[in-house]
């Protein structure tokens, strides 16, 4: 496994790798590090399609708000290589800020619509971020599939609406939410929350399992959207440490509300709920029969 810190040498060791093998596939996983087994699968699902993986392990500053946790953020680099070496990567992409960003950058990308809502709304600015470094990171590597986590879903639709509007040569691959054995969604932000938090951010995953349940039961055709929203909020209102900062069912993937279940194929549960002073996200995407 190579550990390549600069632009200009990752373009040079993937273009030798093409050079060696031809109609190579390169499969590209974009992190934020501290990796756990949720970016581990991200990079088996690569190991398995692609003949080249490429890691990369970036805190990106732009996705983040003035008053969030970018100097925070948890960072290990040992080991992190040990769990991407174990999971298969061939390249992991380890740059500086000041190697993506000598100067400050007068170029954003935004994407409308699915950014509205959720993350969107509470995070100004994120999703520009996010696009706009995925944007760099897809022309820095050439991947020909990227790799996203459905924990992240609204990631997901940003940056498929992305790679479908600007003609990006790339196919993006979803990959379902890996969890803890009690339901908890596994997360690098998972290590700031302490014992009663951790317990108590369990509300999140049995919330989604009642909003499947109540979705998917002979119920179903007689609930509403905000009868769903309203269980999922009470529930999550019983873990007294618990601050919602959204509790949505919208349409999935447009993120538009939904007005009717009758008019929908699919909606998203999303939630973002802060303890103490982490915020944590989770979803479910339920098919409407
Ligand atoms: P991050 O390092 O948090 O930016 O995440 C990097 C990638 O890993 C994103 O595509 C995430 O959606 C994905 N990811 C994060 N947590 C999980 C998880 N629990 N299961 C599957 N993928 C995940």
């Amino acid at each position: 496994m190579q550990v390549i810190r600069a632009i200009q040498e990752l373009r040079e060791s993937i273009r030798t790798l093409r050079a060696a093998k031809a109609g190579a596939t390169i499969g590209f996983v974009p992190t934020m590090g501290y990796l756990h087994q949720g970016h581990a699968s991200l990079l088996e699902a690569a190991r398995a399609q692609c003949d080249l993986v490429v890691l990369s392990i970036f805190v990106n500053p732009l996705q983040f708000g003035p008053n969030e946790d970018f100097d925070k953020y948890p960072r290990d680099e040992e080991r992190d290589l040990a769990v991407a070496k174990d999971a298969g990567a061939d390249i992991v992409f380890f740059p500086q800020v000041q190697e993506m960003y000598p100067k400050p950058t007068k170029t954003k990308v935004t994407v409308e619509g699915v950014t509205e809502r959720l993350c969107g709304a509470s995070r100004p600015g994120h999703f520009d971020g996010v696009a706009t470094v995925v944007t760099k990171l897809f022309n820095i590597v050439q991947p020909d599939l990227a790799y996203f986590g459905m924990k992240d879903a609204q990631q997901v639709a940003v940056i498929e609406q992305m790679v479908h509007d600007l003609n990006m040569p790339v196919t993006i691959v979803p990959r379902p939410t890996l969890r803890e054995a009690d339901g908890l969604a596994l997360s690098s932000r998972n290590v700031y929350l302490n014992e009663e938090e951790r317990k108590q951010a369990l509300v999140l995953s049995q919330s989604l399992r009642m909003a499947e349940e109540l979705l998917g039961g002979s119920s179903a055709s007689s609930v509403t959207p905000s009868q769903v929203v309203n269980a999922v909020r009470s529930h999550i209102e019983t873990a007294p440490l618990a601050v919602i900062d959204y509790a949505e069912l919208l349409a999935y993937p447009s993120l538009e509300p939904v007005e009717s279940l009758k008019q929908v194929d699919r909606v998203i549960l999303a939630l973002a709920v802060k303890f103490g002073k982490t915020r944590l996200i989770d979803n479910t995407i339920i098919r409407i029969s």
